[in-house]
């Protein structure tokens, strides 16, 4: 008993396999082709061998169901075949992809790799499935047959979903009514559309389905007897004529019906007989525009067309491949009625989409679906507002705030509405962003802050020589932009912090402080800065003042210095007796530490220069250089407040000292001049000023440096920078 059913459905299935190699053949096949399409049915056959539908039935059915869609109802050549038959191999059984490559080539393996990786795409909630119909809009881009026969694939499971459970055929009908069907409408697959959206009803709408199937079977022969007696006069007027043709009446689909009394609120009978007449002309491709024209001619001898619904998609066809004539007419019993012309090549391209439309322009099958394929993908890419009406049409409404732009390679790249030609290059890679330096949309230069809109080809500049900057935050709107433009300035702040460290812990060697957490907490709070990150930072960006670290160490008092150093907090007065006391010389540096005096910034003293002590009311003892232009009034009106100075030799802290430079403004002379500062002579900047006045330029820099000796160096170096013409110190 169990031997003869396997026997009846091994008969089956060879059956089954033959109707596809028939509807195949329709093409007729060469003998490589027919070898190709049994050489899959075979691997498939053996793959699936144990495996079962729900229905019970061998699984095999299915793919041979779905390699027939392909093939007789969508028009898909050899390539298509080979594929719907292996669809579900990779997924479901043992067989890899490599596996599949090397027995049918790359383009096969690249295709049944498309359709593996779209199955799960729809297995997501509704939330993203905006985001599942960007990626199907990619594969799309990638080769359409995976669409198509992903199409088919759906299309069949629709077919024989009866036996699975009531969830099951609710999630699925819903997809296929939200994707798949304005999908294969957007193709062109106009009856593949119609069974989708009438089967999705079929599982969603129960109820309406049924009612609505039988009232239309019902009113069969009442609407056939309309049509008849509609086309009687139409029919022997076209036979006149000589032309050849057929007159199809069918009524609107299930789904159509459904959705016309749901939006006007109507009952079944006020939309039932709204139906369309469809004259299809046999006619040579010289003749068809001509042929189609006569043929509205002569319905409109008959009935009264209404100009306002006249339609010729043959002058200009839809951005699908859909061509064809149409017209609305007053027909018996004052009802309008609408009739469709178009030739038979016409009617199957709306059928069938481009696949049939291909077939009449060229016999070899696959080259001619390639240009089909391209068509469409130029379709996708070319930025022109009517080709992108064809993408429009798609539910682009569920992406009203996003927008489409493309690659210089035709990537598609989804971006929110608003968002700029920087947001772009972020989207493409963070480095792409940070390396940005400018931008061309449609081929011409922009400014980073561009606004995209739909179908921009967007072209990114980058150098390697760019650097994040703070500022680029004003040009960009999406979140993944702006957390990587913080993300690499976080970056150049670590790596400069890092050199600030440095800096600092030199500098608070210097002042003898103990560079340790206790004391950069102090600075933290001296400086009013939130971490010590921002600290370093700062301190390598050259904007805090470090010459208050040394106030602050004597002033504030609170950072602890390395112990045998502590300062004391004499009387100014008690000082400076003490001090005479024991010399009349004021030693600075070391000793000096003890006390309270400051180096007075009308002349800017270093160790080195000849300087006096000046005993100031409120500041302590202030140091002048010699020379200094206050110094003569000073000592001839207050001789009694002079103390004799004088440094120590190993004097280690840092002085600041200005320099004036004069020169030929070229290109990179400032560069070269910081350069030689900072990392030849290893002297810090605190400030430094340019300007610029007919290729002469003028500065002014202010450096820290130890003594008169390091500052002459510094002097010679700078002299020796090309373009430097005069280096001197400001007093
Ligand atoms: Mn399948």
């Amino acid at each position: 008993m169990a031997t003869s059913t396997l026997e009846l459905e091994k008969k089956e299935i060879i059956r089954r396999y033959r109707g596809l190699l028939r509807d195949c053949n329709r093409r007729k096949l060469t003998q490589t082709q027919k070898k190709l399409i049994r050489k899959a049915f075979d691997i498939a056959l053996e793959a699936h061998k144990d495996m079962r539908r729900k229905s019970g039935e061998p699984y095999i059915y299915h793919p041979i169901a779905v390699a027939r869609i392909a093939s007789g109802e969508i028009g898909l050549g050899t390539t298509s075949v080979v594929c719907a038959l292996l669809h579900d191999v990779v997924e479901d059984t043992e067989i890899t992809l490599e596996e599949i490559e090397s027995m049918f080539g790359k383009k096969v393996a690249t295709i049944i790799d498309g359709l593996t990786k779209i199955s799960g795409v729809f297995d997501q909630t509704s939330s993203i499935q905006a985001e599942n119909f960007r990626k199907m809009l990619l594969t799309l881009s990638d080769d359409v047959r995976v669409i198509l026969i992903k199409l088919a694939d759906r299309l069949h499971n629709m077919r024989t979903m009866d036996v699975m459970v009531r969830e099951k055929q609710l999630k699925i009908s819903s997809e296929t009514l939200y994707l798949y069907a304005p999908l294969a409408h957007r193709l062109g697959l106009y009856a593949i559309k119609s069974e989708l959206e009438d089967l999705g009803l079929k599982y969603t709408e129960k109820a309406a389905y049924k009612t609505i199937r039988k009232k239309l079977v019902d009113t069969k022969p009442e609407r056939a007897k309309f049509i008849s007696r509609f086309t009687v006069p139409i029919r022997s007027a076209l036979a006149e004529q000589k032309l050849k043709f057929k007159v199809k009446g069918r009524s609107k689909s299930v789904y159509s019906i459904w959705t016309k009394m749901k939006d006007k609120e109507v009952d079944f009978e006020e939309v039932y007989d709204l139906f369309a007449i469809r004259i299809i002309i046999d006619s040579d491709s010289e003749q068809e525009k001509a042929d189609c024209w006569r043929a509205y001619s002569i319905v409109t001898d008959f009935y009264r067309p209404n100009p306002d619904r006249l339609r010729d998609w043959i002058s200009t066809p839809k951005a699908n491949g859909y061509e064809s004539l149409h017209t609305t007419v007053m027909g018996p019993k004052g009802k309008w009625v609408e009739v469709q012309i178009r030739t038979r090549r016409m009617d199957e391209i709306a059928e069938k989409g481009y696949a049939a439309h291909w077939k009449y322009k060229e016999s070899s099958s696959e080259s001619a679906l390639d240009g089909w394929i391209k068509k469409i993908r130029e379709m996708l890419e070319n930025p022109e507002p009517d080709a992108l009406d064809f993408m429009d049409d798609f539910r682009l409404n569920l992406f009203a705030d996003e927008i489409f732009v493309f690659t210089p390679k035709g990537e598609l790249k989804t971006l929110p509405v608003g968002a700029t030609a920087l947001d772009f290059a972020y989207e493409i890679h963070s480095e792409v962003g940070n390396k940005c330096i400018g931008t061309k949309v449609n081929r011409k230069l922009v400014p980073l802050s561009h606004v995209l809109k739909s179908g921009d080809q967007v072209e990114i500049i980058t150098s390697n020589k760019q650097t994040p900057k703070e500022d680029r935050l004003k040009f960009v709107i999406t979140g993944r932009a702006k957390s990587k433009i913080k993300a690499a300035l976080k970056a150049v702040e670590r790596i400069a912090a890092k050199e600030g460290k440095e800096i600092l812990e030199r500098k608070m060697k210097r002042v003898k402080i103990h560079f340790n957490t206790e004391n950069i907490n102090e600075l933290l709070a001296f400086y009013n800065l939130k971490d010590s990150q921002e600290l370093f930072y700062r301190v390598a960006q050259g904007n805090l003042d470090l010459k208050k670290l040394k106030t602050f160490t004597l002033e504030k008092g609170k950072i602890k210095k390395i112990p045998h150093r502590r300062a004391k907090k004499n009387a100014l007065e008690e000082l400076v007796l003490k001090t005479r006391g024991k010399s009349d010389t004021l030693v600075i540096g070391e000793e000096l530490q003890k006390i309270d005096y400051k180096l007075s910034p009308c002349c800017n003293p270093i160790p080195g220069d000849d300087v006096f002590g000046f005993i100031t009311i409120g500041e302590g003892i202030k140091i002048h250089r010699i020379n200094c232009p206050n110094a003569i009034s000073l000592m001839s009106n207050y001789a009694y407040r002079i103390v004799k100075a004088r440094w120590t030799s190993q004097e280690m802290l840092a002085f600041l000292a200005g320099i004036k430079l004069t020169g030929i403004d070229e290109v990179g002379v400032v560069n070269n001049i910081t350069k030689t500062i900072s990392k030849d002579l290893n002297v810090n900047m605190r400030s430094i000023g340019f300007s610029s006045d007919d290729g002469v330029f003028e500065g002014t820099i202010m450096v820290y440096v130890q003594d008169t000796k390091h500052l002459t160096t510094l002097t010679k170096n700078l002299k020796k920078v090309k373009g430097v013409q005069t280096v001197e110190r400001i007093h």
